[in-house]
């Protein structure tokens, strides 16, 4: 392919004159791993095509909503007929209740749901839901969780547990992220240390419970277990991110995953978005009654949204989870991911390069160290140049991971033995070049 004729490299540039670096989200970019974006032209079951015709095995499908495959034929169908029968209406449809009721069988923890367009959006609504529930205004969350762009989640942690964070993006300042307290990510001494100094004053703790922001990092059993207990000594609400784990790991979500160690566990507001959404832009928070009622029209937390509900994204949404509850689908893409993940393991194996690999339900994440990596400092000491490499070889032959060694990857129902077979058939090349 020469400069000439590579229809992705003169889209980028065409891009970068209109758009802020050529793409409407950062990571899109390839900045951490260098080289031309992929522009998608089309995309069918587990693959997608860029703008030069070659195909791809998709395993980012769109970050997570993906869960069934590109144009899976109930959704088209249910989109179509949707879209027929009007955009936006701006007034409450069914199809918003349907939904509801939908996603409130699934998850036991959440009596009420509010529906909004982006997890952003959920996890800022959850944010200012806890601060007004309880009238407190710390907020704790951890390294290497990412909750949206929302200012006060843009935050790394300050110089001890006295002092509050310091704003990651400019454009944010000090003030605002004054009352956001960041930990390390299962480090148990650590949150016990941060709630005996703040707990009276914290509104929330707010964590991804198997984060997919730093590669694939599962937060452990004990931790979870402690984050839940001082939460109810003191009086916080327990926020579980879930956008990107929600009905991704499994039908009962993350929450499910830790109910199955920690009998009775739930938190206390739930975020979800992604597979909700069904590849429409559609995210929810919700939780038990007496918090959600204390949002706007009912009570004084506000929250509202133009295009919140959406009559063409519930549909894509419900159709989506009707699809994923059918009895074995879980299992059927469990057992995909794993063949994948034990596949790259062999060939990483074969080559004697260092690997670990991890992964639940449809998301997974492999790390070029022999053992799973436990928070964000570990993760990021990831040799930047060997993953490159396996990136980029990766890409070459037609196969896209995440184009950055601190995201997660994702399994669809449409992936096939065949894809996975000659995904692990690559791996075996790349491997060795490493
Ligand atoms: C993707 C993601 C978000 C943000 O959702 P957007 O729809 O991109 O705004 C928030 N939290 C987690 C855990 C995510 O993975």
């Amino acid at each position: 392919m020469t400069p000439d004729t590579d229809r992705n490299l003169q889209l980028f540039q065409r891009a970068q004159k209109v758009i802020p670096g050529g793409v409407n989200s950062p990571v899109r970019a390839f900045k951490a791993v260098g080289g031309t974006p992929r522009f998608v032209s089309r995309a069918q079951g587990a693959h997608f095509w860029d703008a030069n015709g070659q195909r791809y095995i998709d395993y980012i499908g769109s970050w997570g909503p993906m869960i069934l495959g590109h144009g899976h034929p109930a959704v088209v169908e249910a989109v179509q007929k949707a879209a027929l029968d009007g955009f936006s209406f701006g007034a409450p449809t069914e199809r918003e209740v349907e939904l509801a009721e939908e996603i409130l069988g699934l998850v036991p923890s959440m009596d009420m749901v509010r529906l909004v367009s982006s997890g952003t959006e959920a996890g800022m609504s959850a944010i200012r839901l806890a601060r007004g529930a309880t009238g407190r205004s710390k907020i704790l969350k951890f390294e290497g969780c990412y909750h949206g762009h929302a200012d006060a989640l843009l935050v790394k942690a300050g110089s001890g547990l006295a002092t509050f964070g310091n704003p990651t993006s400019a454009g944010v300042p000090a003030e605002v992220v004054q009352h956001t307290l960041v930990l390390e990510y299962n480090n148990i001494p650590q949150l016990e240390e941060a709630f005996a100094l703040h707990g009276p004053e914290l509104a929330c703790l707010m964590i991804e419970p198997i984060a997919g922001n730093m590669n694939f990092v599962r937060a452990s059993v004990p931790f979870m277990q402690r984050c839940r207990e001082l939460c109810t000594q003191h009086g916080a609400l327990f926020v579980f991110d879930e956008v990107m784990t929600g009905f991704r790991v499994g039908l009962g979500s993350a929450q499910g995953v830790y109910a199955k160690s920690i009998p009775g566990f739930a938190p206390d507001i739930t975020v979800l978005g992604k597979v909700i959404g069904g590849g429409m832009p559609l995210a929810a928070f919700g939780g038990k009654r007496a918090v959600m009622e204390m949002l706007a029209p009912l009570g004084p937390v506000y929250q509202a949204g133009t295009l919140s509900g959406n009559p063409v994204a519930t549909a894509c949404g419900l159709v989506t989870l009707r699809e994923i509850r059918k009895p074995g689908f879980y299992e059927a893409l469990g057992a995909k991911t794993q063949k994948l993940m034990t596949g790259l393991k062999g060939a990483a194996d074969k080559a004697g390069v260092p690997f670990s690999v991890d992964s639940e339900g449809g998301m997974f994440g492999f790390f070029l160290f022999d053992t799973l990596p436990q928070n964000y400092a570990k993760v990021m000491t990831t040799d930047n140049k060997r993953f490159n490499t396996l990136f980029h070889g990766m890409l070459e032959r037609g196969v896209y991971f995440a184009p950055a060694l601190y995201e997660a990857g994702f399994v669809s129902a449409a992936h096939t033995d065949a894809d996975l077979a000659e995904t692990i058939e690559m791996a075996e090349v790349v491997f060795k070049l490493l």
